[in-house]
């Protein structure tokens, strides 16, 4: 796949396909992976009844269905996915399996309590191990490497962050294991970028193959004895049903998990905005650019930008690179064609050749996009009644790949009834506030995004930190 190009629309979500499924290689880097096989199989014909019907088949709802069927292999459990299974972020993210949580410690602590935020924090750590435990155990192969997370400094603003991230933690009791102040040269050893200050570097972080990682999840639900009904769209989620065109599925628990999708069911237009992020990928790089670059134990790599980017060594040696920077469109729209926006991925491209310039003329093989679910107070969210039956997770922000983890062992848990101490983490039950109706949305988030893409490059020009920036980071409880 050549970047910038579109995907043909014939399914009726308009999204890339055809009976053999290759349309959806197109998707993105990931996508494109030769041994994947995208064929969607197995649609429901007719109405079923199941004990946990889960709509979405993502991570989340992956790892819940994983989960239940571990815990009660009795459980009559069904995944309905509108496409196949991976469309969504969890087969085009950056591949970043990091104990990052999208809502800040204090943001935690100011519901719940200091001991709450920081046994949340230490269930993400947990969580990026608990993965590697099932991949292996598992056996699937996706390419995961717990290199860590480098993130580097290259201005005087971005210093002084990286400083005070690193004091934050301390604050809040967490010591050189969690994360540490590089100095210039050893941020330099592990990311040859330009402009080095110096960094942080965490340890709880992997890079995997995102679209390996949620197909081999199916693929394993499927041995588990788990219906994965691909090219099945659910058109309302009710207690007791999730209807959909060809008949309901009835069941005692349904489960939300449709993400950046979620606005487009009936009810929930204003609960998660979708977030564009965009990618780009390079063709596999030489040795000598490697021996320039770095990222030996394949750490996945950022610097300390407002508007972030996020980047990885892939197994086959590209770069595969991301950020945010995409506009958010009116009425929480998604639509195939957001997912590639020539001006993103042209800047995109050059944000990566300034960073690393030992990239040169590398070819760009691949650029795509998709869409992540931001709630209105950019804390994720999990909950279950048991009266209605009615579940759901999501509102990663972008940081989902982990999190999904999490949130599928909690919900099986919940669902089981298991006493865990899982269930009794803060993000339970709380409810994030609905986004406010347009144009006031629109005009918010983009003006927002617009903010922090200016503070960024007066950063750079200055040295100087962004009083703005700061001030909305605060704003939104950072
Ligand atoms: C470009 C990009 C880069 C990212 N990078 C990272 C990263 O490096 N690290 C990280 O932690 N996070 C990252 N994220 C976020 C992360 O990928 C997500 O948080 C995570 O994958 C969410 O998983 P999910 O299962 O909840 O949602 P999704 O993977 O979006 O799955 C939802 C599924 O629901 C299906 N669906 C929607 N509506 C319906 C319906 N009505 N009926 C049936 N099915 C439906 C969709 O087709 C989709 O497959 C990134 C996201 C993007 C887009």
């Amino acid at each position: 796949m050549t970047s910038g190009g579109s995907p043909t629309a014939t399914t009726r979500h308009s999204i890339a396909s055809d009976t053999t499924g290759s349309g959806y290689r197109s998707l993105s880097l990931w996508h494109d992976t030769p041994e994947l096989d995208w064929t969607p199989t197995d649609p429901l014909t007719g109405a079923r009844d199941v004990d946990v019907a889960i709509v979405g088949g993502g991570y989340t709802g992956l790892w819940t269905a994983y989960y239940l069927a571990k815990a009660d292999p009795s459980l009559r459990v069904a995944v309905l996915e509108r496409d196949v299974v991976g469309f969504g972020a969890s087969g085009r993210n950056g591949g970043w399996c990091s104990a990052i949580f999208p809502a800040t410690l204090r943001k935690v602590a100011a519901g719940s309590s200091r001991d709450g935020a920081r046994r949340m924090q230490l269930a993400m750590n947990d969580t990026v191990a608990e993965i590697r435990k099932v991949i292996e155990g598992e056996g699937i192969a996706c390419d995961f490497a717990p290199g860590g997370y480098v993130s580097v400094a290259r201005n005087a603003a971005q210093w002084a962050r990286a400083r005070s991230e690193v004091a934050g933690w301390r604050d809040w009791g967490f010591g050189e294991d969690h994360m540490r102040l590089l100095s210039a040269a050893e941020a330099s050893e592990r990311l040859g970028a330009s402009r080095v200050l110096g960094g942080t570097f965490t340890p709880h972080c992997a890079a995997l193959h995102p679209a390996r990682l949620v197909r081999g999840l199916a693929e394993l639900m499927r041995g588990l004895g788990v219906r994965v009904h691909e090219e099945t769209a659910v058109t309302e989620i009710v207690p007791g049903r999730a209807r959909t065109a060809v008949g309901d599925v009835t069941a005692g628990v349904v489960v939300r998990a449709t993400e950046g999708f979620t606005a487009q069911l009936p009810g929930l237009r204003r609960a998660v905005v979708p977030m564009y992020s965009l990618m780009v990928a390079t063709e596999p790089l030489t040795d000598s650019q490697w021996d320039e670059i770095g990222l030996r134990e394949r750490e996945t790599f950022s610097d300390k930008r407002h508007l972030r980017i996020y980047g990885q060594r892939t197994a086959d040696g590209r770069l595969a690179f991301g950020g945010r920077g995409a506009p958010y469109h009116w009425g929480s729209t998604v639509r195939p064609s957001f997912d590639r926006d020539p001006r993103v991925h042209a800047m995109l491209r050059d944000v990566l050749r300034d960073l690393l310039p030992s990239v040169g003329g590398a070819e760009f093989t691949h650029a795509w996009g998709g869409n992540l679910g931001i709630p209105r107070d950019w804390y994720p969210s999990l909950s279950y009644d048991r009266a209605t039956g009615l579940a759901h997770a999501g509102g990663y922000v972008g940081d989902g790949v982990a999190t999904t983890n999490l949130a599928g062992r909690t919900l099986a848990d919940l669902i089981t009834g298991q006493q865990s101490d899982l269930v009794s983490l803060p993000w339970l039950s709380r409810q994030s506030p609905k986004w406010e109706p347009e144009p006031l949305r629109w005009i918010g988030i983009n003006a927002v995004t617009a903010l922090f893409a200016r503070a960024d490059r007066t950063e750079a020009r200055t040295g100087r930190p962004s009083c703005t920036a700061s001030a909305f980071w605060k704003l939104l409880g950072h």
